[in-house]
């Protein structure tokens, strides 16, 4: 099998396992309790606040520079080293529950990953603004580092990190040790 045929069915089958795990946060999710829907609601303050900070600080830019370029939001840009086949919305379960808090999300959009493109992408991120998740609000192009003041915007990523790093998953499905 040649090089670009081994990547797409390496992509197709990433895709369906993206797909899988989202579906398997959200089972989570629905499965929470009172106690467990507390401590998350609690949590997810914090997270969304830093990333609506970052997001009303690098607005400017994005309305710039992103418009005419998806490289970022595309599951496989071997140019900029970035992919993000093998999940969706770049979602791991911590940042994915951390959003869904009290946030319905949109439906993803699976067609394009046919496409190389990201689920939540329609002429943009349809995602809420404040509901990203780490590895999406922490990414930053060579363009937009230049316009940003990056140590702002690090202590913000450092609020997020800490907040997923020490976030109590069993805690949260009530699971007692
Ligand atoms: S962040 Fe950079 S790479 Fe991503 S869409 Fe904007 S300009 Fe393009
Ligand atoms: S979730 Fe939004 S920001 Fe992240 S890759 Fe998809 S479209 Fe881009």
């Amino acid at each position: 099998m040649s090089e670009t045929n081994n990547l797409k069915r390496d992509l197709q089958h990433d895709i369906q396992m993206a797909r899988k795990k989202f579906e398997g946060y959200e089972k989570l999710y629905m499965g929470l309790s009172g106690d467990g829907k507390k401590y998350l609601r609690n949590q997810s303050k914090t997270y969304k606040r830093s990333v609506l900070d970052i997001q009303q600080l690098i607005l400017p830019s994005i309305q710039r520079n992103c418009p005419s370029c998806i490289n970022c939001c595309q599951l496989d840009t071997p140019e900029l080293s970035i992919y993000i086949a093998g999940s969706l919305g770049c979602f791991q379960f911590v940042d994915y529950i951390l959003v869904r808090s009290d946030t319905v999300l949109p439906d993803p959009i699976f067609k394009n990953m046919k496409g190389n493109l990201c689920a939540f992408w329609a002429e943009g991120c349809i995602l809420p603004i404040d509901c990203r998740s780490f590895t999406c609000i922490n990414y930053f192009c060579d363009k937009l580092k230049k316009e940003i003041d990056m140590n702002v915007i690090a202590g913000h990523l450092n609020t997020i990190k800490s907040v997923m790093d020490s976030f109590l998953i069993q805690k949260c499905l009530g699971i007692n040790k």
